[in-house]
């Protein structure tokens, strides 16, 4: 979630390459001038070296003498080397060794003798780093324009997306007609503004999409955009607020003013709860929140001095709705909203289609069926599905995407990819009794979801799963459905202990979910007549509310969930011993074959498929 953006990234990037160049620099343009020479004494070792002809050249600077030996020669216990110094003491007779030298031929150099290096090589050890590092200050100034290095800190880095280019149009938006509608009045006053204008009608400023991650809420905006035939800027509020305090502010400043420019215009901004939380509210993380705020102010007087003449429609996205500051939220903010909701089994047909035009699809698929199998899902996760079985079938070499694709596809999406582990067998055998008690209680219960899949394949942390969903969305459960999802649950761990006779650890996701759905029945839902209408317990998000309750009312609860869940556990006993045929075959399937759908696990259990109209 806190993940840096990219460009906070780089700049951590440059940093380091720059602080790398000059360590580099440093160590190069030293070791440009050290050449390694050894220290003679002057007298006797040097003198003698020169009386015996074995000093080539010679040069000087104040006492202290550079030379290179003719051979190789130790002074002393050091090693043989050709490049040596030594300093001449005050008291020496220099007159005297001028006369020497010159006797002996050796030839004095005006300059130091001290660049050992070849030419180039000490003028790369010395300049090249430098060189480098002026080229990347350089590229670095280039890319970010007239303002410099620090003006690309604060610029918006606004994509901005031509129409004609991306091209979105409300056609590529499917499944939520009630939000399309809306935002086809916003597309329509930025095609002819002159046409509201001249009935006086006020155009909304800020229109706020609301609704979970991956509806379609951008998708949505750039359609507006598309539709509208104007420039699109977006932009994603988290990476407004920066380490740098007062960078966000004047990003926003700089969006606004690209869009005006463009204007008429549509400037969308991604995230909007990450700037625009309630001002106080939530964990504020030190100075970020000083930055937060800023960035804010700045939006909310941009939106603020838009004149009525400016057409530039600003579109937020969030799927935190209720944690937004209420300034954001004023007239002529915010103030309208459009709430996006998931699609309805309809809906997901039809973003199903939108997504699968661009896919050659075999005559076996059908869409409806799909778009029944995948309640709750959104159009990221619908586009995300068929992207994938697109994906299998070219891996299984075909030319189109058939049901079984798109059947393969969704089981991995829903339930994880495969783990690969080897149990033993005794594991594989609780496991595939386990999964079968599942799928035979919700088979053989009134009110469950029908089953989708069983299965004893480890996928995730599971070692083995049934899945049922529901062949219609549901907004409100059912005494039904709960007891019967309770008695489910309980499936796994009652098949462990009637066909077994003994259990194992692997049954604690269940009993975790069991006392959490049998709590919420009992002191929530006002479904145990002993607690009565109470919400004794909270709901997760609030604090625990039960601490306004008298002890024997909580009391009361616990031993209403436990009797709940116990006599459920009963039954589910009860039912699996007298259909232990049932069981074992089913087991036995999944034992054989590791993975059964609906079909099959029905006819391996030996019971026709229930007739779903009556669900
Ligand atoms: P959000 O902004 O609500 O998180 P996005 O607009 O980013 O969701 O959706 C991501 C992708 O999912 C889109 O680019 C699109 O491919 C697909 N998608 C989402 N909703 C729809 C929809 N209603 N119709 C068609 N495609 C959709
Ligand atoms: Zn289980």
């Amino acid at each position: 979630m806190t993940r840096p953006p990219a460009r906070r990234r780089r700049i951590v990037i440059y940093v380091w390459l720059i602080a790398a160049l000059l360590g580099l620099n440093y160590w190069g343009a030293h070791r440009a001038t050290e050449v390694r020479r050894v220290r003679v004494p002057y007298s006797p070792f040097f003198l003698r070296q020169v009386e015996r002809g074995n000093v080539a050249e010679i040069a000087s600077r104040g006492t202290t003498i550079q030379g290179r030996f003719r051979h190789a020669t130790a002074a002393n216990a050091s090693r043989p080397a050709t490049l040596f110094s030594t300093e001449i003491p005050t008291f020496a007779n220099t007159n005297e060794l001028a006369g020497l030298l010159q006797a002996k031929g050796v030839e004095v150099n005006a300059q130091p003798l001290d660049t050992g290096l070849p030419l180039w090589k000490s003028l790369l050890y010395g300049f090249g780093p430098t060189i480098l590092f002026l080229l990347l200050l350089f590229t670095l100034v280039r890319r970010s324009g007239p303002q410099g290095i620090l003006g690309a800190l604060g610029r918006s880095g606004a994509r901005r997306y031509r129409h004609g280019g991306a091209g979105v149009t409300f056609a590529d938006v499917a499944g939520i007609d009630d939000a399309k509608l809306e935002l086809d009045e916003v597309a329509d006053f930025l095609r002819s503004p002159e046409k509201y204008r001249q009935l006086g009608g006020r155009i909304p400023r800020g229109v706020l999409l609301s609704g979970p991650p991956g509806t379609g809420k951008t998708l949505l905006a750039r359609a507006v955009a598309g539709e509208a035939g104007v420039p699109f800027f977006s932009m994603s509020a988290s990476e407004f607020v920066q380490a740098i305090v007062g960078v966000g502010a004047s990003r926003v400043r700089d969006l606004f003013k690209q869009a005006r420019d463009a204007a008429p215009a549509i400037v969308f901004i991604d995230e909007l709860d990450a700037i625009g939380r309630a001002r106080g509210a939530g964990a504020s993380l030190g100075g970020g929140s000083d930055e937060r705020e800023q960035t804010l102010n700045q939006i909310l007087t941009e939106m603020d001095g838009f004149d009525s003449t400016v057409d530039v429609i600003v579109l937020a996205a969030t799927n935190r709705p209720d944690v937004l500051d209420k300034a954001l939220l004023r007239a002529g903010r915010f103030d309208r909203r459009v709430v996006v909701q998931p699609p309805d089994a309809r809906g997901r047909r039809m973003i199903l289609d939108v997504h699968a035009r661009s896919v050659p699809l075999a005559d076996d698929v059908d869409l409806e069926r799909v778009a029944a199998k995948t309640p709750g899902m959104v159009g990221a996760e619908l586009a995300n599905l068929v992207n994938e079985a697109a994906l299998l079938a070219a891996r299984r070499d075909r030319s189109s995407v058939t049901a079984v694709d798109l059947d393969d596809a969704l089981e991995r999406l829903v339930l994880g990819a495969e783990r690969k582990i080897v149990l033993s067998e005794q594991d594989r055998r609780t496991i595939a009794y386990h999964e079968a008690g599942h799928a035979l209680v919700g088979m053989l219960t009134p009110g469950a979801d029908p089953l989708r899949i069983v299965s004893i394949i480890p996928r995730g942390s599971a070692l083995g799963i049934t899945f049922s969903s529901p062949d219609a969305d549901r907004l409100n459960y059912s005494r039904q459905h709960l007891d019967a999802l309770i008695r489910i649950t309980l499936g796994g761990r009652a098949a462990e202990t009637v066909a077994l006779g003994e259990i194992t650890t692997g049954a604690e996701a269940d009993i975790v979910q069991v006392t959490r759905l049998a709590r919420h029945m009992v002191g929530r839902w006002g479904m145990s007549d002993k607690v009565g209408l109470l919400a004794v317990i909270g709901n997760g998000d609030a604090p625990t509310d039960g601490d306004e309750f008298a002890l024997s009312t909580r009391e009361l609860v616990d031993s209403e969930v436990k009797r709940l869940v116990e006599e459920a556990n009963a039954e589910v006993i009860a039912l699996l011993r007298s259909e232990r045929q049932r069981l074992d075959a089913l087991a036995t399937a999944l034992l054989e074959r590791e993975t059964l759908d609906e079909l099959d696990a029905y006819s391996a259990a030996g019971l026709p498929r229930r007739d779903r109209a009556a669900v």
